[in-house]
């Protein structure tokens, strides 16, 4: 889709913005624009509706992005009892060839025809299904934004307030389930736990689910986990300050976004 080509340039210009502006998380902006004001604003609907109007591609693409919307909002919300795994995790010992799913508990190899159980594989699973969740989030809020309907506004509320609900419960756990910095409560890495925030990120702003109050008590907990990641790491999961001091750029984009997101219909 066009939003997701997108996506890694409106991430960039997003994220070097916010660190220009600030060096520490008291120094966030203050004045923030009005919700929706993350990747898309009311202001640039029209546009995007025009386009749509004209451009067959994108009405395909507008009646997948519809197509997944309908479908989270025919599912219950069942998160995973815990955070997920490393997906690089699920290959065979014997010969690395990726593993095929044969139920939750069960990852069989096409090669050899070895069969794994249990930690690790049946985590990379859950990974899977939080990821899904994100990306449900971005799809719901969108999809809200574009047609003004309250059913996709209504279902990412209730994945985001499921999430408020489970994500301390979550221990925090690295790829080898230690519980260590640079682990994370839904994925095992900070770029895991940065990814997975990025379509949670949007689906506040780009759903409705905003309090006018300013509120970031519930939101601190999920900053917290790619936050604690030491600078000197690898660079995938931050953002660098003009002081020089590094910052998750999951973070970055999970606090500039939801600020003042919680939801109090
Ligand atoms: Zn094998």
């Amino acid at each position: 889709m066009i939003y997701r080509s997108l996506l890694p340039l409106l991430t960039f210009l997003l994220l070097t913005r916010t660190a220009g502006r600030a060096d520490s998380p008291g120094d966030l902006p203050l004045h923030l624009p009005p919700h929706p004001r993350l990747m898309l604003t009311d202001a640039e609907v029209p546009a995007v509706k025009a386009r749509l109007a004209r451009a067959p591609f994108l009405q395909a693409r507008y009646r997948l992005l519809l197509r997944s919307a309908d479908g989270w909002v025919r599912k219950g919300v069942d998160l995973p009892p815990r955070g997920g795994q490393w997906s690089h995790w699920y290959v065979c010992k014997r010969d690395g060839t990726d593993l095929k799913t044969v139920s939750p508990t069960e990852h069989r190899c096409p090669s050899c025809g070895t069969v794994y159980h249990g930690w690790p594989y049946d985590d990379v699973l859950l990974m899977k299904t939080h990821n899904g969740y994100s990306s449900a989030v971005r799809d719901l809020g969108l999809a809200h934004r574009l047609t003004g309907e309250k059913k996709y506004a209504d279902k990412a509320r209730e994945i985001l307030l499921a999430y408020a609900r489970a994500y301390t419960r979550y221990p925090l756990h690295d790829k080898n389930g230690q519980e260590k910095v640079g682990g994370g409560h839904v994925g095992p890495q900070t770029l895991d736990e940065a990814g997975w925030l990025i379509g949670i990120s949007r689906g506040p702003t780009w759903s409705g689910t905003v309090s006018a109050r300013t509120n970031g008590r519930r939101s601190r907990p999920a900053c917290c986990a790619p936050r604690r990641r030491r600078s000197g790491g690898t660079g995938w999961a931050f953002t660098t300050s003009r002081t020089g001091r590094t910052r998750p750029s999951g973070w970055w984009a999970f606090c500039s976004a939801t600020r003042s997101w919680w939801p109090t219909r």
